[in-house]
């Protein structure tokens, strides 16, 4: 049975050094985060993750979910009582607002949670997941009646929250949308249509779901200008707050599928369901990003997750399982062979996945505390900035940071060797469930053109400058020649990024086939620059945390050495990559499509 262990000395050392968390104590909920109530809140957090969820995890994949002839859905076995118990612990409401009865923690906390507990079963963590980012779009665009009556349940987790764009002929091109919003005479609306992939659309966890739904109202331009943002509840909510009347609103099947067996994916039907619009009529896919911006940076976390659970049993295996003998020499010297960490492929591997874990963990928090930044710095300025940060970074994270988890995923499987295909050591669940990350909440070929195409050149470029100005000016100060090692290759991998957007600024405007070919190149170019910068940050902080005598001195030598082997083995890649973006549309777009 995989095991986990949430990383709290390193998300601790993360937050501090890297992320600076406790350097922002004029931003609200800030002050009250004293280093001893973050390490209360990440190890109470990791133990109920450890110890309650990811013992759920494989069996949860064996048993999926079932849907009763009623439409009714059962979730595995223990997922009832370890939700009621990520309930009673207040795990849902952590980040919430106090008003509707959260903790009001600041966002940054809420990812860390995110990563812990999507490492530990991913699949129960969409259940509150999905859940936040509808709390967030109301909270954003409904009207403060609505936010009274919906949210507070919501942040409790009595009732849940799930998002509903997608149709059986339409995923990307939510244009196409064909569910219909006819007014009716009290102010709601009858909602009809067919939404598949519906993720916790129907479920034994909470009382009540409340399903944030795109649709379109008579008359409304047939294309994304004319689609508009509905709340319909599962069960219709009285007055006084108690549940109504059943709505028109019901699990039709759940979808067979290669992972997250244990989070349903529902084919849900609305048949003439009664919704109530949240936000302006026809604005709401703007509505819907709220939602999916939070949803991206999530599911970005989820591809770290995957890689770290992943990670954290590929090395329980590799220290064990003993074959062959090390190239230099017996290591086991006792025994009749060593244990295969020995051998450079497999460190190889175990590398990478340790070099992409960390890097990946430090770019997910630093970029959480600019999103706190961003919606409640009292600077103005400061505000500006990291919301043009985060805007530029949400494809980043979401894309490649789900690419190279998947990837490190699958290597970790394959340091079990044949054991990592064998089910009972739950290395392929890691794997199948990754696998999804890279494709819902847009694929990671929309993540790259949304970059490429919207992103760096966004209010004229400003986070694009902002973003490459701080990376130099990073690497400006880092003048201490111990950090050399990767200064060198992180200030050409820069150059690498910056002469890629110049070449998609020449390029891709004359032609969009070239910026399309080339932006999942750029995406994971830009990627390796961004977790480099981490990289830097983390080894310049180990190094005066060892200048200082530390006394731990074991956990920087490490990061040091992480380091290098970040700068050393995935830096140079920019190099090719920037090759790939700039070799054009022309051999990919050159066969006619009837020569396929
Ligand atoms: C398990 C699971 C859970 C899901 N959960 C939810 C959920 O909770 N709510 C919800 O609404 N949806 C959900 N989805 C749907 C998911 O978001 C979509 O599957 C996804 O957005 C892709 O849409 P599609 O499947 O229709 O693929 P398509 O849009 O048909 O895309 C097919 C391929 O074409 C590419 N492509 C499409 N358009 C372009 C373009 N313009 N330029 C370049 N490439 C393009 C895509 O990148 C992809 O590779 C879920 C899906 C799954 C499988």
């Amino acid at each position: 049975m995989p095991r986990y262990h949430a990383p709290v000395k390193d998300t601790l050392f993360v937050l501090d050094a890297v992320a600076g968390l406790h350097d922002h104590a004029d931003v609200p909920g800030f002050a009250a985060l004293t280093p001893d109530l973050v390490e209360a809140v990440l190890t109470e957090g990791g133990k109920f993750c450890g110890e309650v969820l990811a013992p759920l995890n494989l069996p949860g994949d064996r048993q999926g979910c079932t849907r009763h002839p009623d439409g009714s859905v059962t979730t595995p076995d223990g997922f009832r009582d370890a939700y009621a118990q990520f309930c009673e612990g207040g795990w849902g409401g952590l980040i919430a607002d106090e008003h509707h009865g959260g903790q009001g923690l600041p966002y940054v906390m809420g990812a860390v949670l995110q990563e812990y507990i999507g490492a530990a079963n991913m699949a129960f963590g969409m259940y509150p997941g999905l859940s936040e980012g509808a709390q967030a779009a109301i909270e954003v665009v409904g009207s403060p009646e609505q936010k009274a009556k919906w949210l507070p349940p919501m942040v409790h987790g009595r009732w849940t929250g799930t998002m509903n764009l997608t149709e059986p002929h339409c995923g990307t091109d939510l244009g196409l949308i064909r569910t219909r919003a006819e007014p009716l005479s009290n102010d709601s609306y009858a909602i009809t249509g067919t939404k598949i992939f519906i993720s916790a659309g129907e479920h034994d966890l909470a009382e009540n779901i409340i399903h944030l739904v795109l649709a379109k109202t008579p008359g409304a331009p047939d294309n994304v200008k004319g689609i508009s943002l509905f709340l319909v509840p599962k069960f219709l909510v009285n007055d006084d707050g108690s549940l109504g009347a059943r709505n028109g609103v019901s699990c039709g099947s759940i979808e067979h599928k290669m992972g997250i067996h244990a989070n349903a994916t529902c084919v849900m039907n609305y048949d003439g369901a009664t919704g109530y619009l949240l936000g302006e009529e026809n604005k709401g896919l703007a509505a819907m990003f709220i939602m999916m911006n939070a949803a991206r940076l999530g599911v970005g976390i989820q591809g770290l997750s995957q890689a770290d659970a992943a990670y954290q049993n590929a090395v329980d295996y590799a220290k064990g399982r003993l074959q062959g003998r090390s190239l230099t020499g017996a290591k086991n010297p006792e025994g009749k062979a060593d244990p295969i960490i020995v051998h450079p492929d497999v460190r190889r591997m175990l590398m990478d996945a340790r070099a992409y874990t960390e890097g990946m963990r430090a770019l997910v928090l630093w970029s959480a505390i600019r999103v706190d930044l961003a919606r409640k710095s009292p600077d103005a300025a400061a505000r500006e900035m990291a919301d043009d940060l985060i805007s530029l970074l949400t494809p980043v994270i979401k894309g490649y940071g789900t690419d190279r988890g998947y990837e490190v995923a699958t290597n970790c499987q394959q340091v079990l060797g044949g054991h990592g295909y064998i089910a009972e050591w739950g290395m392929d669940q890691f794997v199948r469930d990754a696998r999804i990350a890279m494709i819902y909440e847009g694929t990671n070929g929309i993540q790259a053109l949304d970059l490429v195409g919207r992103k760096l050149g966004a209010k004229g470029g400003r986070g694009t400058q902002a973003w490459l100005a701080l990376v130099g000016s990073d690497l400006g100060a880092a003048t201490d020649d111990r950090l050399a090692f990767i200064t060198a290759p992180l200030s050409t991998a820069l150059g690498d990024v910056q002469a890629g957007i110049m070449w998609l600024l020449q390029n891709g405007m004359a032609n969009p086939d070239h910026a399309g070919a080339g932006a999942t190149a750029f995406m994971r170019m830009m990627g390796h620059v961004a977790l480099g910068h981490m990289w830097l940050k983390m080894a310049d902080a180990s190094l005066a945390a060892l200048d200082a005598g530390t006394a731990d001195p074991d956990f920087h030598q490490a990061k040091l050495t992480t380091a290098r082997f970040f700068a050393a083995r995935v830096l140079p890649e920019t190099s090719g990559l920037r090759a790939q973006l700039e070799a054009g549309a022309d051999t990919v777009m050159a066969l006619p499509a009837e020569m396929f």
